[in-house]
């Protein structure tokens, strides 16, 4: 083996450090709630974030086999049923199920851990960086910071199976390969720069942002202060072959050859020409075309018409109960990027001056440029600042510790340093205790389930629960967290908060209705796309099939006896006890006239659990009383006869009795005491006799209409049987 250099050991020992710590810190989490059973499911820690649920289900397919669907046209399409809205094609899935398949560990393993490795790479690039800047202790404090601040901690810990463990790895070592490159001018890292495009956007389809900006800087860099250089028009021809409109492994073959040409010596005269080629090919392939869809969106903004066809519906829209992103506070923002708001200014300052000390820091602007975007976008953009700004705050430290009189005061200083601006993460990843995103028991339930539902059939639950379900029972679902629009949402709420019968119904409506439209989209891509054609939502198209030119008049028909769709698969409903909570949420989504856009009144719903028995009446909070001897509620000074008292009780073989009481057949008010929840439910009739209520609250199901497959405190299945 070859002798390596003092520089290269010191390197390799500051990644080897950085790592560890990285790991370190993010096994925190894993220690606090060691052996805590609700986490845990097949002897491992479930993930925290919904959207990991959906690229293990991708993974899960891809190890499957292509056994499921034999005779698909495309590929990927073997690995899972048509239409079941799983992301077999997702670089995500991809890794996941490599690292699953090579590894000796059990795949919830692996996406619970592959966060905590992948995500601490991004030590790599940034003492690469530090090292090209001839700084390694800037690298080292800059890493350890960077690696667990605050953002990129949250987003990047232990469980968060999402994409954003190399969300930053990546375009941080896109940033190492093009300073290493105008610095060196190395042919190889005209390769890597490429390279690491074509990696970083199979990752992440949205990268052609961030690599765009550095394309631009780096030709507003060249003409304007390095015109003659022929490298930098090489960088830039590579790196254009690498952003191009097509396939990836055609890029990878075209990136290839074009390193290739460019490093022949008789080339060098047509540098030139190959850009131009470049550009050319740059253009007509539609590179440039997701920035031009973008800019469009922002400029031309009203000038997007609504379909001039069809019953014009009104839907209510997600971002409507999204709580507005608004103005984000100043703290807020300072701590997701360093960790502190004095960390932040430092940090800001010593950017500056870094950058004014080192030009080839300027490269960096568009990742800090994306962090401060959430003060607009949202606080999700933090994460792209961070290893920026930790190296501004670590280019202070290693200057001052510069100044130290003795080499011992100067490693004295850096550590205490550094040890001060490390705490306030630290403290916050001790603090910072998320649960997983469903527990222990909710998915027992899922795995029952799993063996019972065939992979074609539907489970109907709020699309928060949409991918985990998909997940642990391998079966479809109507909604989940990317498909959730109004006109998704509109079936689900309506078949959740109306009464069992048009419920039952509009179940087996929808279903047949969704997998109808994406038969007919599979059957007329090429008519679609020529005409133009519009899709139209399931309830419009329910509402035209059925002959009624308004959808109020075709949702009255429901309670007739309408003449229901074939049946072609199962249903089932999966019920959880948290729900409760968002039920008032669930409910906008079908309380609105869709002819008119016209929202209908808020139903009276109230979920009490710090609650007061004072004796002579019941104290719910907010205002809310029961008066025990009139058996009125009290609702701040009126006076509200109470239709009826529920209690609800588990035995000791966790049966369920419901011992109803009617008081007053005039009322519209009732309540529910779950007693075994410490939960009181004050609800209008309407909510009353929701399927939720009835079934999950009161196991009062129609059994002409729905079938008991599981029954548990925490989630209550039951299969469909119209
Ligand atoms: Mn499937």
């Amino acid at each position: 083996m070859s002798k390596l250099s003092k520089e290269t050991k010191t390197t390799l020992l500051y990644i080897l450090v950085a790592f560890s710590f990285s790991v370190l810190m993010r096994l925190i989490w894993v220690y606090q709630f060691y052996g805590y059973e609700p986490f845990i499911f097949h002897g491992q820690f479930m993930i925290n974030t919904n959207d990991g649920y959906f690229w293990a289900e991708g993974a899960r397919d891809l190890l499957s086999g292509t056994t499921t669907n034999p005779d698909a046209k495309d590929f990927f399409d073997r690995f899972h049923q048509l239409h079941d809205l799983s992301p077999v094609a997702t670089a995500a899935a991809e890794l996941t199920a490599f690292f699953a398949y090579i590894l000796p560990f059990s795949f919830e393993s692996v996406i619970f851990y592959m966060p905590v490795f992948l995500s601490s790479l991004v030590v790599v690039p940034i003492i690469l960086i530090a090292k090209s800047l001839k700084n390694l202790e800037m690298g080292l404090i800059a890493a350890l910071l960077a690696s667990i601040a605050w953002s990129y901690y949250n987003r990047t810990m232990a469980g968060y199976f999402d994409t954003d463990m190399l969300n930053i790895v990546l375009p941080m070592f896109l940033l190492w390969s093009i300073i290493w490159a105008i610095r060196t001018k190395q042919d190889i890292y005209l390769l890597l720069t490429a390279l690491d495009i074509l990696v970083y956007r199979w990752w992440y389809p949205q990268s052609y942002a961030l690599e765009t900006s550095f394309f631009g800087l780096i030709l507003f860099y060249t003409l304007l202060f390095d015109r003659e250089n022929k490298y930098n028009y090489k960088l830039l021809a590579m790196m254009l072959f690498a952003m191009m409109g097509l396939p990836e492994y055609v890029r990878l073959v075209i990136v290839f050859i074009a390193y290739v040409t460019l490093k022949k010596e008789s080339m060098q005269q047509y540098v030139y020409h190959v850009l131009a080629l470049g550009l050319l090919m740059y253009f007509v392939t539609g590179g440039f075309t997701p920035i031009w869809v973008k800019l469009k969106g922002y400029v031309f903004k009203d000038v997007i018409s609504v379909g001039e066809e069809g019953l014009k519906l009104h839907f209510f829209t997600v971002m409507q109960t999204i709580r507005e992103a608004g103005h984000i506070p100043f703290e807020t923002f300072a701590n997701r990027i360093s960790g502190s708001p004095i960390t932040f200014v430092i940090s800001l300052t010593g950017y500056a001056y870094l950058s004014y000390r080192h030009k080839i820091m300027l490269l960096a602007l568009p990742l800090v440029g994306l962090g401060f975007l959430a003060s607009v976008g949202g606080l999700r953009f933090t994460i792209y600042a961070v290893p920026i700004l930790a190296f501004g705050i670590a280019f202070l430290i290693t200057e001052l510790a510069s100044l130290m009189p003795t080499s011992k005061l100067k490693v004295l200083s850096m550590l205490v340093f550094t040890l001060a601006i490390l705490y306030p993460n630290y403290k916050h990843i001790v603090a910072y205790k998320v649960p997983t995103v469903f527990s222990a028991n909710e998915v027992k339930t899922l795995d029952t389930l799993k063996h019972i539902a065939t992979r074609e059939d539907y489970v109907i639950g709020w699309w928060d629960y949409g991918y985990p379900i998909r997940y642990y029972a391998d079966v479809k679902t109507l909604a989940d967290g990317g498909k959730h629009s109004g006109s998704v949402n509109f079936p689900l709420s309506y078949i959740l908060t109306k009464p069992q019968d048009v419920a039952a119904k509009m179940a087996r409506l929808d279903v047949e209705q969704t997998e109808k439209i994406f038969a007919f989209v599979d059957a007329n891509k090429k008519l679609i796309e020529d005409k133009n054609l519009t899709i139209f939502s399931t309830i419009e198209q329910m509402t035209t099939e059925y002959g009624f030119k308004d959808t109020n008049d075709f949702l009255l028909s429901l309670q007739t006896d309408i003449k229901l769709p074939k049946k072609t698969r199962d249903i089932y409903f999966y019920l959880p006890f948290k729900m409760i909570n968002i039920l008032p949420t669930v409910d906008l989504f079908s309380n609105i006239n869709l002819m008119s856009g016209k929202q209908g009144a808020k139903p009276f719903f109230f979920v009490s659990r710090n609650f007061k028995d004072m004796g002579d009446k019941i104290n719910f909070g907010r205002g809310l009383y029961l008066d025990k001897k009139t058996g009125n509620v009290i609702i701040g000074h009126q006076h509200v006869p109470l239709k009826r008292f529920v209690k609800t009780a588990y035995d000791k073989h966790m049966k369920l009795h419901v011992d109803e009481k009617l008081l007053n057949i005039t009322g519209n008010l009732n309540i529910i005491y779950m007693s075994n929840y410490n939960t009181f439910l004050i609800l209008d009739d309407a909510m009353y006799n929701s399927l939720y209520i009835q079934l999950m609250v009161l196991e009062k199901a129609d059994s002409k209409l729905f079938e008991a497959v599981e029954l548990n405190p925490n989630v209550k299945i039951y299969k469909l049987k119209i």
